[in-house]
Formats: structure tokens, sequence, C-alpha cells
């Protein structure tokens, strides 16, 4: 068999995700990623980026640190891999689990272990119906997500998601699956109605939909604390407690998705501390290892795991191969102690009011700009054909995909996200004054020139 180049393998051989399958076995990829310290990276043809997203909103506490990679050599080492199931257990996972609980707070006690967010939510919806079926209302399924969610690919936390581009070209969502409107200021606040009376028409809907589908019908209600990939959306004031109110008058279960904001980027452990979130179920993953090696988990509330576990009959019928790697855990354990010892949950915080100050200046009063947007170190700049009151662009102009591409052919890294022209920050902990300053004026530049195409395409 003759050798050919990773790039040339890559384009003949791998079905990437998210990706356009035709142009990309046509063109190959857009780079191909070799090397990565701090925020920093580097491609096969030797080209520097800064990533200004940690990858996929993930490598908190940046590239290459060698913390991590001792770990994960002496835990292969010593055990490489042993399973959770029918009672066995490994070292690593134990206690991860233990500094989990503790951060955690609440009424959190449990851990399961899984390898994705899109797992973990399954494994949600497996405990909310597990939970109701032991509690004796085997009609208390459905779940309530909200519109611009972000929770996963699988068949259930795709429904979950609340894209309508994830669902149409697979049969989505599941019958089950609700979604409500998303605490989105800039297009669904009606004119002059402040954060408490926005927040309070949001609740109010909510209840009605509950009462709708009946109260005894309704299991569950997902958000994430800041909607990440729908839009960095930041809830308004009073926003969760007025939900809230709502889920404790119906018996609902709150899931509160922290895949992105689990684990420091919100400046707080876990975003529902910052937003006064007091969940049932947490989903985490990413920011747990840094995405050094994949874990995901859902951290089960005292009261929930009270009905799983309140009789000795019966196996909770649902496992991994991968639940509880020794590995995963490994990497978890080293990236929780950098994240403290280095006191980078502070940092995040930090360098997310500088980010944001930096974004607003350059970017806030310009013509194109509708919102500048965020909370601790994820951020957003939402773009518009008009400004006041603000218009959408036409979405074939794929305004946000073609300032992420200027701004990648000047070697940063952002995301456009999907139905909405809004590009994404959320660069990893460690990220200096200095690389926020590059990322914030090559962005600047990338949406200068993209206004010149867009103004020379309409004349
Ligand atoms: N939930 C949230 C909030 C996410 O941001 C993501 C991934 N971006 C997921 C779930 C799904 O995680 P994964 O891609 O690891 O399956």
């Amino acid at each position: 068999m003759t050798a050919t180049s990773p790039v040339d393998a890559d384009r003949r051989f791998v079905f990437h995700p998210f990706s356009n399958a035709y142009r990309h076995e046509r063109e190959g990829a857009t780079a191909m990623v070799v090397r990565g310290r701090g925020t920093r990276l580097e491609d096969a043809d030797g080209r520097q980026y800064l990533d200004a997203m940690a990858g996929l909103w993930c490598v908190n506490v940046g590239y290459g640190r060698e913390e991590i990679a001792d770990a994960l050599h002496r835990q292969a080492l010593e055990l490489s891999y042993f399973h959770g199931f029918s009672s066995m257990a490994t070292a690593p996972p134990a206690l991860l689990a233990e500094q989990i609980i503790a951060r955690a707070g609440g009424s959190m006690t449990k851990v399961f272990y899984g390898n994705s967010g899109s797992d973990a939510n399954d494994t949600q919806l497996k405990i909310v119906a597990s939970y109701n079926n032991r509690r004796g209302r085997p009609e208390k399924k459905k779940v309530i997500s909200r519109d611009r969610g972000y929770h996963g690919v699988t068949i259930a936390s795709a429904s979950l998601t609340g894209l309508p581009a994830m669902h149409a070209e697979f049969d989505l969502p599941l019958p089950q699956i609700r979604h409500v409107s998303a605490p989105y200021r800039l297009w669904n606040a009606e004119p002059g109605e402040d954060d408490r009376a926005f927040s309070a028409r949001l609740a109010d809907e909510l209840d009605a939909m509950i009462r709708a589908e009946g109260p005894e019908t309704v299991a569950a209600f997902i958000a994430e604390p800041v909607q990440g990939a729908g839009g960095v959306i930041v809830p308004p004031e009073g926003y969760f407690e007025a939900i809230q109110r709502v889920l404790r008058e119906h018996d609902v279960l709150l899931i509160a998705d922290e895949v992105i904001s689990g684990f420091g980027r919100l400046g707080h452990w876990f975003g529902s501390h910052r937003f006064g979130l007091e969940p049932d179920l947490i989903t985490i993953a990413k920011g747990v290892t840094s995405a050094y090696v994949p874990l995901s988990g859902t951290i089960v509330s005292e009261r929930v795991w009270k009905v799983l576990a309140d009789g000795p009959e019966g196996v909770f019928q649902h496992g991994y191969t991968y639940s509880a790697h020794p590995l995963g855990a490994a990497a978890a354990l080293a990236n929780l102690r950098l994240v403290e010892e280095e006191g980078l949950i502070e940092r995040a915080e930090r360098q997310g009011e500088t980010l944001r100050a930096l974004l607003r200046d350059a970017f806030a009063d310009h013509p194109l700009v509708g919102e500048v947007r965020g909370a601790g170190l994820m951020a957003a700049v939402e773009f518009v054909a008009e400004r006041d009151p603000a218009v959408r662009f036409d979405p074939a102009l794929q305004v946000a995909p073609r300032i992420v591409r200027a701004s990648l052919d000047r070697g940063i890294i952002t995301r456009a996200l999907p139905a909405a022209d809004t590009i994404s920050f959320s660069p990893p902990f460690v990220v200096t004054d200095d690389e926020l300053a590059d990322m914030v004026a090559g962005t600047r530049a990338a949406l200068d020139q993209v206004a010149g195409e867009l103004t020379r395409e309409r004349a």
C-alpha cells in the first residue's frame, strides 16, 4: 500500500462532522492542525493561528500542558482501562467524582460518566424516564427545551437541540420533545420591554405550554446557563428565577446543560452558580478534561438519586464501554488541579471582561453590528443589515461565515454560529491580553473586508 500525505488521506477517506461532504472531497481540509501551545496552533504548512474558540469551547487550560500529558502517560502504564459495569471500579473516576460533587455543591450527590455531551444528555433523558417510572408516573416523560439550545447530536440530544437545520435532515425531533422561545433580547424582546418583563413573559410562555400539554406529562426542562452554539445568548435579569418558579409549581425537573459553562468558563465552577440555577441534574463534558481526552458526565441530585436507588431490586440498564474511563478521569484530575492552582477561573472572568471591552470598542458602533454580548469568557458579535430596528441579512449572503473565513486568513480562529449572523469567542483561560487584542483586531479587519465586499456586491 502506498503512503499518502495526511492532507490527501483526509480528503479521500475521512467523512467530516458538520462539514460539506461534496466540497471536502474535492477541496480537502481548510487547515490541517498539527501542533498547539497555549492559545496558539500551527498547521501542516507552518501557518500560525490564534485559537479564539479553544477548539469547540473546550481547551480551557490551553494546548500542550505537560501536567495532563504526564498524568495520561502514568495512568496508561498503570491501568489503561477497566470498566465500571456490575459494580467494578477504578480509582481515578472515584476520586474525580468526589471533586466534582464538592464543586457542584447544592444537593448534588452522584456522577454518571459518559464520553460526550451528547451521550450525557441521552443519559439525562433515561434518568428522567427511570425516575418517573419508579415514582409510578409513566406518563410524565415530555422534555421541554429552548429554541437555539444546543444539547448534542444523538437522536435524543439532537431532538433537544433547538436548531431546525439539525432536525430536518434526520426526521427529528422525537415526539416527546417540545421547544419554547429563547431569551434572545435582540430578536425576541418587544420594543421597550425591560429584562424583568421579558423574563416574566418567557416564564408565562413556559407555564402555558406545560398547562396545555398537561403537567402530569411534562418531566423536565433543559437549559444551558448561557446558550452557546445557538448564539451566546445570555439570560436577561430574573429569567431563571421566573422559569424555576414555573418548574417547581408543576413538579418539572431542571437539567442544567453545563457542557460549555462547567469548570470555569463563566467565572464560577458552574454557570448555575452565576445565574442562580438550582438544577436537579447537570450535564458536563468539555472543560472537565479541557478536551485532552473525551469524558462527560451527568451529575445527579439527592432528590433524583433517592428514587433511582429506592430499593434492592433491578439494575440501571444503561452504561457505555467507556463510562468512567480511567484515562479520562486521570486527565480530568490533572486538569482540575491546573485550574485551581493557576487561579484560572478568576483569570477566565478577568480575561472575559477585557475581551468584551475590546469587542465593544472595535465593534459596538459599527453600522453592521447589531449586538456585542457575552458573560465570563464567552462572547459574540452579531451582524445585521440594519440596526434600528434590527433587520437580518439575507442568509444567502453568508455574512458571518465570510467574516470567520476572512479572520482565518488573518490567522484568527473564530466560529460562525448557525441560524444567526453571529461569530463567537471562547478562548482558553490562559489567553494573554496581547492575544485578545490581536484576535479582536484581526476580526475587525475581517469585518471591514467583508463589509467592503458587500457594498460592491450591492452596487
Ligand atoms: N451541550 C452543550 C451545551 C454543548 O455545547 C455541546 C457541544 N458543543 C453538547 C451538549 C454536545 O457535546 P458533544 O459534542 O461532546 O456531544
